[in-house]
């Protein structure tokens, strides 16, 4: 059911990093392949406007919507519709990722360089971002959380959802994206939503789209965040430039580093459950104990077979992405899962906290028996927007930084100026750049 990689002696010792991160389970997911893909549906889309949008839509999710942007009165019964338990769900998540994220608030930072001289960063929003929900083998109401709390409190003025159509919806939310996504905009606030779903959902963000009469159905974005699969991922890498982007957030990955003393039952039931999301998705197991390996398997085998998404579940497990890799002690289960920079990472050791605080490399770590990655999804208060595919080890996830832009605000004096005038002149000299040091003696010259 799950693959083994022994790594324990002289295989993981004659392993440096880059060769131990190319050794380890990892999903064959080719963004370069996809860009192939995606290239001629975002040409498509710049092209075409809201038809092409529409086109694209029934052409990969099998419905045409009854219009691109959903109109606020289905937005509003799908707020109207939901489950009362649910919407107490949704809005105790909110609430959590509201705590978390309004601490991340930035303020302006003065710093009085010298006297006379002060830099000022300032934290701009900004203006106008396109947020990503995805919609495929899932839908994701959580993910609109995610994307929205961050940015709203950043204070983005302009927030606009993409999330595919449905073919499956009932009555008048046939061809819009999921009522609950629908509701979870709602309860937020957020009333632009689109039923658009992949690269061509991007690719709207990107280059706004018109209709046929030449009216603006969509205003283009700076920037899109949000996580998807592979074409949404590579259609954020191929529009970077037109947009800015997040950090790429793709089929999901969970990392457990365990020892003996972790329960067997609990590891399985995390492995499946970040399984269950795609086929593609990673689960992956490291430990330093050959009986708590062996129990792992014994556990996903009855598991697995009474979890509902079975076979996307045994796909995902079976997938050259997972698997367990046996280690000869913890450091080296610590090296391990530096070199992978795992989208979440669970610690199930013992003293799991002061094992987590040696990590430098994930998007979140989840520390002993009672933080599942499941808690992290949905209602932990942290983001569950987190970077994928090795991007831990130079990005991190969702933040209300995400949506913000640190500008510098240089004020210097006439004799601050001059008491560094010499250190310009010198490194623009330094540079073959004179006129660069001209500038600076040209404001001490007479005629001024
Ligand atoms: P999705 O919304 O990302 O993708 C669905 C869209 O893909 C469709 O609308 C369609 O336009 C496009 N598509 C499908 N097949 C295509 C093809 N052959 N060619 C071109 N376009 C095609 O939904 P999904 O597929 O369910 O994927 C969601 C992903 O998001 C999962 O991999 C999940 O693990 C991941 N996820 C990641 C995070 C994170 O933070 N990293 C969080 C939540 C979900």
């Amino acid at each position: 059911m799950i693959n083994r990689l022994d790594l324990r002696g002289a295989a993981l010792r004659d392993l440096d990093a880059l060769a131990l991160r190319n050794t380890l389970p990892r999903a064959e997911l080719d963004v370069e392949a996809a860009l192939d893909i995606v290239r001629p549906i975002c040409e498509q889309v710049h092209a075409g406007g809201a038809q092409a949008v529409l086109d694209l839509d029934e052409r990969f999710d099998g419905v045409r919507p009854p219009s691109l942007r959903v109109p606020d009165s289905v937005i509003e019964a799908a707020v109207a519709g939901l489950d009362p338990a649910l919407r107490d769900a949704l809005e105790e998540s909110i609430r959590r990722a509201r705590i978390v994220h309004e601490a991340q608030s930035r303020t302006e930072i003065v710093t009085q360089v010298v006297p006379g001289g002060t830099v000022t960063e300032r934290h701009v929003p900004v203006e106008r971002v396109g947020l990503y929900v995805p919609g495929g083998q899932a839908v994701y109401p959580s993910s609109v959380v995610m994307n929205v709390v961050p940015a709203q409190i950043a204070g983005v003025g302009s927030l606009a959802v993409a999330s595919p159509p449905q073919r499956s919806n009932a009555g008048e939310f046939v061809g819009y994206p999921d009522p609950t996504i629908l509701a979870a905009c709602g309860l937020l606030g957020v009333d632009e939503v689109y039923a658009v779903g992949g690269a061509q959902a991007v690719a709207m963000f990107a280059y706004g789209a018109l209709d046929t009469s030449g009216e603006t159905v969509c205003e283009p974005v700076n920037l899109v965040t949000g996580p998807g699969n592979v074409y949404v991922a590579a259609a954020k890498r191929l529009l970077l430039g037109v947009i800015g982007i997040d950090a790429e957030a793709g089929p999901t990955e969970i990392a457990i580093l365990a020892d003996e003393t972790a329960n067997a039952q609990l590891v399985a039931a995390d492995l499946i459950s970040q399984a269950e999301h795609d086929e593609l998705a990673a689960s992956v197991l490291v430990t330093d104990s050959a009986e708590l390996a062996a129990a792992v398997e014994e556990a996903l085998e009855e598991r697995v077979a009474l979890t509902k998404h079975v076979e996307r579940v045994r796909i995902a497990l079976a997938g050259p992405q997972s698997g367990i890799v046996l280690v000869d002690g913890l450091d080296e289960g610590v090296r391990v899962v530096d070199a992978y920079a795992a989208e979440h990472l669970e610690i199930q050791t013992r003293d799991a906290s002061a094992v987590a605080a040696r990590i430098r490399n994930a998007g979140a770590i989840f520390v002993g028996d009672y933080a599942p990655v499941s808690l992290g999804d949905y209602a932990a208060g942290s983001n569950h927007v987190l970077p994928t595919g090795g991007c831990a080890c130079h990005s991190g996830g969702l933040s209300v930084q995400s949506f913000l832009r640190g500008i510098h605000v240089i004020d210097y004096s006439r004799d601050a100026l001059a008491d560094i005038a010499d250190t310009v002149v010198t490194l623009a000299t330094a540079e073959d750049l004179p006129a660069h040091g001209d500038a600076v003696t040209a404001r001490f010259e007479e005629k001024q």
